[in-house]
């Protein structure tokens, strides 16, 4: 079934708008002029609280979800706290989802991420590869609980006729990311680690893994126009990828920021650390066939990114 059309002053609930997809989706959102949004920090609703969850949807009873709350993190967070990871991730799927229908309310965004797909899956990654063998063991446990996010929407449609969509972005990077070197994933781990190699007057940089796996890498504010243009679009039903369609090695991608940042040192690679699944590229054909397309070039993202954390770490 298709979804009744969101206009302007429809309300809107962004799960997770405090984070770096959450405030992204809300600056694109009151950008076109959206006026009714619901947003509930951390402290005031728990995701993971399924009778809080409960008593929320009914309240504020919102006519479309964007569901970016998740417990996230990068190939070391993932690895260690694998208990949290499939924990809270698997509730808030469960609890949003399913109170969502139990509120009537028809329409929903569920937001996973590329390392669903199996580690060994051929490239570009379509959507029907879901499912075809193994996970990547290093973020199973993440994995696992957005597929069922993902099989959730779709048992919730096929049931019971809601029009609840998923995307799947590629690996983001933007404002509001975790620049943490312990949890974040590589793009904002290699910006600080730059950045400070430079203020420090450092020769050497060190890099995780061996350099040779592949990522894709798309700004996040080109996630929300394509989270904003599924919801206006009235799709109602199905896996969307989200990328940009081009990949480079861990080393490029070092070297882009080394030139960004402006800092000559050599790159060490520190081989006791995982390099993860090989290559991660993912086909947006299906997004593109609606007439969607990424517009940053990572270049120019990285730079404006770079630019953020400057200022944001007050150096
Ligand atoms: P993944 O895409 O789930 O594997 O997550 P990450 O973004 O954390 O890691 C991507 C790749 O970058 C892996 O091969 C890492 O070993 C490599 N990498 C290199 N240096 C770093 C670093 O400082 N932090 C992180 N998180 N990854 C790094």
């Amino acid at each position: 079934m298709s979804g009744v059309i969101i206009g302007k002053d429809a309300k809107v609930y962004v799960a997770g708008h405090r984070g770096m997809v959450g405030s992204a989706i809300v600056r694109r959102l009151q950008s076109a002029g959206y006026n009714n949004l619901v947003l509930r920090s951390r402290d005031e609703l728990d995701l993971t609280n399924q009778t809080d969850v409960r008593d929320f949807m009914q309240r504020e009873c919102p006519d479309y979800i964007f569901l970016a709350a998740a417990k996230v993190g990068g190939i070391q967070a993932n690895n260690v706290y694998r208990a949290d990871f499939i924990y809270e991730n698997l509730m808030i799927a469960s609890n949003v989802i399913q109170a969502a229908y139990a509120a009537g309310i028809n329409r929903l965004l569920f937001l996973g991420s590329s390392c669903i797909y199996p580690r060994d899956c051929p490239q570009p990654i379509r959507e029907e590869y879901l499912l075809t063998s193994s996970l990547e063991p290093t973020n199973e446990p993440y994995a696992i609980a957005k597929i069922a996010g993902v099989k959730l929407c779709e048992s919730f449609n096929r049931q019971y006729g809601t029009a609840y969509v998923c995307a799947m972005p590629t690996n983001l990077y933007g404002p509001n990311d975790n620049y943490d070197l312990e949890s974040s994933h590589v793009l904002p781990a290699l910006i600080r680690k730059v950045h400070e190699a430079k203020l420090r007057g450092d020769r050497q940089l060190t890099v995780w893994g061996s350099g040779t796996p592949r990522r894709e890498f798309m700004y996040v504010d080109d996630m929300a126009d394509a989270c904003v243009f599924l919801m206006e679009a009235n799709v109602s039903d199905g896996l969307f990828n989200v990328g940009t369609g081009s990949d480079i090695t861990i080393r490029e991608l070092a070297e882009t920021i080394m030139e960004v940042v402006g800092f000559e040192g050599e790159i060490v690679f520190d081989a006791s650390k995982p390099d993860g699944t090989p290559r991660k590229l993912m086909s947006s054909e299906r997004l593109h066939s609606l007439g969607w397309k990424a517009r940053t070039p990572l270049r120019e993202g990285i730079e404006r990114a770079y630019h953020e954390f400057v200022k944001n770490s007050g150096v």
